[in-house]
């Protein structure tokens, strides 16, 4: 009995030193001035934090999305091409953009094909990323969850992005690498701070950001990925939602809704927050 009551306290201690190592000590919905760097496989990754964005976003942080594909495989519909695709995507982005308060000139998409990146040069991609990372110099770096201590299962571009994003990090910290930047195009190495890792499993998440206030605004931004979250996934017909079969946006509205995340009947989006240097956002605090 003894020997159990010594362990449920050990395992109280470790949870709690776990939690008080990586929650963020200003609560997300306290964070002000902040530049804030998302990054994505596809226009519309960045759903899942929409919420939270248009949240940091009244708190006058500075937010900027890059996606690393131009997201033109992403359809069922046997009568679009690549390229328009990659128009209807690009133009779904920024309509959701729109939304939540982010302008056209804070999105940037380095133009790989969809569900190839797993494919494409990594040396190439990591230094177009990292150029982006030192340019912007990101006080929160956003990104898909590489893993905690493992590394987490996701879709093949989803995979690609997790870890060319955290490779990239760990880049842009050393001076010597992708150096020609730091010489040629006047930019210094940078080491991100601070990090909220997306889309991982939910019992690695440690931080939840109450979103009430903004679920409908989250709604309507995730609305306008009319390609990705309509009928238009089967035939694409237009940006305008009014141009679809009858009761298509009540559809819409409901499959979105359904898919926000409650904890005690507080709408939430959650994250694994980490502070610290780059070579340890897959790291517990008890390496
Ligand atoms: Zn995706």
């Amino acid at each position: 009995m003894k020997k159990l009551i010594r362990k449920i306290i050990i395992i109280f201690i470790f949870i709690a030193c776990k939690l008080s190592f990586s929650q963020p000590y200003i609560p997300i919905n306290k964070w002000q001035e902040k530049t804030i760097l998302l990054i994505g496989a596809h226009p519309d990754d960045d759903y899942m934090s929409h919420a939270t964005l248009a949240l940091l976003n009244d708190h006058q942080n500075n937010i900027y999305i890059l996606t690393l594909t131009t997201g033109n495989v992403g359809t069922k519909d046997l009568s679009i091409s690549k390229n328009d695709l990659s128009k209807i995507r690009r133009q779904e982005q920024i309509n959701a953009m729109k939304v939540l308060g982010l302008s056209e000139n804070k999105y940037i998409n380095l133009g790989y094909d969809d569900g190839r990146l797993e494919f494409a040069d990594r040396e190439e991609i990591i230094g177009k990323i990292v150029h982006h990372i030192r340019k912007i110099k990101p006080d929160v770096l956003m990104s898909f969850d590489p893993g905690y201590n493992y590394q987490v299962w996701h879709k093949s571009d989803h995979r690609a992005a997790a870890y060319l994003t955290a490779d990239a990090v760990r880049a842009a910290e050393w001076h010597l690498m992708y150096e020609g930047d730091i010489i040629h195009n006047k930019l210094e190495a940078y080491a991100v701070p601070e990090f909220l890792f997306y889309g991982g499993n939910i019992s690695d998440t440690n931080t939840s950001v109450n979103i009430q206030k903004y679920v409908e605004k989250k709604i309507l931004s995730g609305s306008k990925y009319l390609s990705q979250w309509s009928s238009g996934w089967n035939k694409y017909l237009g940006s305008d939602i009014n141009n679809y079969p009858e009761g298509e946006k009540d559809r819409v509205n409901k499959r979105l809704r359904e898919r926000i995340r409650f904890i005690n009947d507080i709408p939430v989006e959650q994250f694994r927050y980490y502070k610290g240097i780059p070579d340890g956002m897959g790291r517990s605090p008890k390496d």
